[in-house]
This record gives C-alpha cells, structure tokens and sequence, in this order.
C-alpha cells in the first residue's frame, strides 16, 4: 500500500505540488488527472526519487521512500515511465527489457551490460510477448515507431517486477486502437495484483478503466472518487472538463 501525506514540491516561487495525500492499494488502477502544469509529472518524479519533496511523506509497504534514490526505489518495487519515452536507442528492443530485469539486482548493471543467459531471455521475450513487441524484438530501438516506444518502455517498467507502477501518459499520442490495447494491458496488471497509478488526458480511458480518479488542479487535490462522482463536481466540471 502507498501512503502519501501532505506532498510539497516548489521549485522556487511555483508551488508544482502543494500538499497531496492519497492511498493506493495493491491491485487498484487510480487515474490522475489535471490540465498541464497541474503537478501531475512532478508527483511522479517525487514518489519514483527524481525529485526529493520540499515536504511531506511517501510511505510504502510502512516504509519511508522519501530519502531512497531511484534504483532503490526500484528494489522496493516502485517502478516509472515518462511522459517522454526513456529507453536506451542503441540497444535492441530485447536487450532494453533484459538490461531493466538485470538493474534491481545488479546497479552496475548499466556499464557492465552483458548478454545474457537463457534465462533472461526467456523472461524478456515473455514480457515483449504482453506488450506485443515480440516480433520486433532484434530492432534497434531508434529505428522503433512511436508506438512501440511507448509499449517498450511499459515492458522496462515491468522488467524490474514492480508492485507500484506509475505511468505518466502511457497513452499519449497513441492511436485510439493502440491506446485502448495498451489501456487493457494495464488493467490487468491491476487486476493481478499491482497497484497502478496513471495519468491521462484522455476522457474515455479514464471513465473506462480507472476504479478511482485523483485530480489534480494548481498542485492541489480539487476532487476524488468514482468518474461518476469526480464528472459531478462542480470545480471539476469548470476548471478541467471545459464547462
Ligand atoms: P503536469 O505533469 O501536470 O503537466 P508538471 O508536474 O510537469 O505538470 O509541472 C507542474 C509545474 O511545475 C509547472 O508549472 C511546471 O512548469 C513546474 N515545473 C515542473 N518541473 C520543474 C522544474 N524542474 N523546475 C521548475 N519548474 C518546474
Ligand atoms: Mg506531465
């Protein structure tokens, strides 16, 4: 179970985040919403370690992240993805996801990248098959479509086998077909037992798919619960879906 009481992050005078608190449990799928600027990537980067909160608790399993780097963060089970891809071009679509399952255990992993038992592999093919990568697998990631980029950096995100997966615009820029598939993949990451935690622009794959929505507004909290019950307030309805 994540914790997050009372999370701060100012960058100088902008207030990014201003005192957030929420729960996620193991196997909820929680969308977070709010207009650009509203927070919602600088929340991500203080519960993943890229940022350290001005502010504030994030608490894990009991356990206080705040001070943990990253790849700690990983180790517990935490692991991201960026709104903007962030995998390594000059490796293979398979080497990416067999480097991500090596970093958890082994940090020198990175500058010592060596290829790889049988094992990995297997591990690796396994998770490019449920992102639908698996025939593209031997590409060079530069050479990758913008699609596949994004469904490549999930499969990095799940190599380490995380428990908390926060996802920053899984979707964006995706075409609506690739969107709803990836969307399904990730409910059921939820639906076994994974809590997820998203953020997404997209109307129709919040009301769909998330059991609860955060939204964000100015760095603070306007609403939660239910899409019913979020689409009914007021400030939401104003500030965020455009009435
Ligand atoms: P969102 O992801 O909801 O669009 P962000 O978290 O990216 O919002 O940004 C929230 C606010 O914090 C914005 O005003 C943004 O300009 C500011 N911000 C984000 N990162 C930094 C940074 N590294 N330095 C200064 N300001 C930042
Ligand atoms: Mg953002």
């Amino acid at each position: 179970m994540l914790q997050v009481q009372n999370l701060v992050k100012h960058f100088g005078g902008i207030k990014a985040v201003d005192g957030v608190s929420f729960e996620l449990a193991a196997g909820e799928c929680v969308a977070l919403i709010g207009p650009n600027g509203a927070g919602k990537s600088t929340c991500f980067a203080c519960l993943a370690g890229q940022y350290q909160p001005t502010a504030g608790t994030i608490a894990w399993d009991g356990k206080l992240l705040n001070r943990l780097a990253p790849a700690a963060r990983l180790r517990q089970g935490v692991a991201r993805t960026f709104q903007v891809a962030q995998v390594f071009e000059a490796l293979t679509v398979l080497q990416n996801v067999q480097l991500a399952a090596q970093v958890p255990r082994r940090l020198w992993a990175i500058s010592a990248f060596k290829p790889l038992d049988t094992q990995s592999h297997d591990a690796a093919m396994a998770l490019l098959e449920k992102t639908g990568l698996q025939t593209l697998a031997d590409q060079d990631v530069l050479s990758l479509p913008y699609g596949a980029k994004k469904r490549l950096e999930l499969a990095v995100a799940l190599a380490a086998g995380p428990r908390l997966l926060l996802l920053d615009e899984p979707a964006a820029g995706l075409a609506e077909e690739e969107r709803a598939g990836l969307m399904r993949l990730v409910k059921d990451l939820a639906r076994q037992g994974m809590a997820v935690l998203y953020t997404e622009h997209n109307m129709d794959a919040v009301a769909g798919l998330a059991d609860r929505v955060l939204v964000l507004i100015e760095g603070r909290l306007a609403a939660q619960g239910s899409f019913e019950e979020i689409s009914r307030d007021s400030t939401v309805r104003r500030r965020y879906l455009g009435e």
